[in-house]
């Protein structure tokens, strides 16, 4: 039998955006609809559970750290994922409903750039981290993204595109790195985070914004699809698409 999600997994609001220049949508709380249905899960009626996270980028840039603090709350070097294992499993409760992500880390493909079809298919949400401190890695970004979109559909993934090591990074460069992340992240229909998994700054923020925009969006495709079928559930509003559609409001922040 499954223990009971950990008490520091349970997300009851939505979590805020890293900045609103590149965020996936800038609404401060689910959408009604989610709420809704999350409600009725109370009584037993819906079940949304495990969606699939990839996490692609150059060597070394720090992904597998960044999982790592995320699931242990530590920095740790020597990490390794479960041998034979492909993804962990990280379990959240999503306003009183249980959801999981399927965190797919490489096991070093990304060194020799020949990731499997199978690592990257079927992904709710991809992330895609470049090092704050190297340009090349921001660079190499929308060729991980291309490559991992080749075996996905544009329409149903969500982007992150997340800058790691950012305690490595003078206030200047970030700065001067993250213009061009954000630039990218528009272009690309991201949205940009920085985070570093030796303090841990941001980590756990981004952690619980990924789990619960992608909770949110499979929630929101589900009703779609049972609302064409059955025409007697729930059918989402005209604004429902906008309510997807990556926001980009400008502002002064970042
Ligand atoms: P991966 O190949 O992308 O999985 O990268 P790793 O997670 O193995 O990290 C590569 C190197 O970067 C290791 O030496 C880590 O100690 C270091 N590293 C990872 N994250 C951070 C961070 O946030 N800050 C600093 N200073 N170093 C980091
Ligand atoms: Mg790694």
């Amino acid at each position: 039998m499954l223990s009971p999600v950990k008490k520091d997994r349970k997300i009851t609001h939505l979590p805020k955006y890293f900045c609103p220049n590149a965020a996936l949508h800038t609404k401060d709380s689910f959408h009604p609809q989610v709420k809704a249905v999350c409600e009725a899960q109370k009584t037993g009626t819906v079940n949304y559970n495990i969606a699939k996270v990839i996490v692609v980028g150059d060597v070394a840039v720090g992904k597998t750290c960044l999982i790592s603090r995320f699931r242990k709350g530590v920095f740790d070097k020597n990490y390794k994922a479960t041998i034979g294992v492909d993804f962990e499993m990280e379990r959240f409760e999503v306003l009183g409903v249980p959801f999981s992500l399927q965190l797919w880390d490489t096991a070093g493909q990304e060194r020799f750039k020949c990731i499997a079809s199978t690592y990257y298919r079927g992904a709710q949400a991809i992330i895609v981290v470049f090092d704050l401190s190297s340009e090349s890695s921001l660079a190499h970004a929308r060729q991980w993204l291309e490559d991992a979109m080749k075996e996905n559909d544009p329409s149903s993934v969500l982007l992150f595109l997340v800058g790691t090591k950012k305690d490595l990074s003078s206030p200047e460069h970030l700065h001067q790195i993250e213009q061009e992340a954000i630039k990218l992240s528009e272009e690309i229909k991201a949205e940009y985070w920085a985070v570093s998994a030796k303090s841990g700054d941001g980590v756990k923020d981004f952690f619980f914004r990924v789990a619960s925009l992608t909770f949110e969006a499979s929630v929101l495709s589900e009703l779609e699809k049972s609302g064409s079928r059955h025409g007697d559930i729930i059918r989402l509003t005209d604004n429902t698409e906008a309510n997807h559609t990556p926001m980009k409001e400008k502002s002064k922040c970042c």
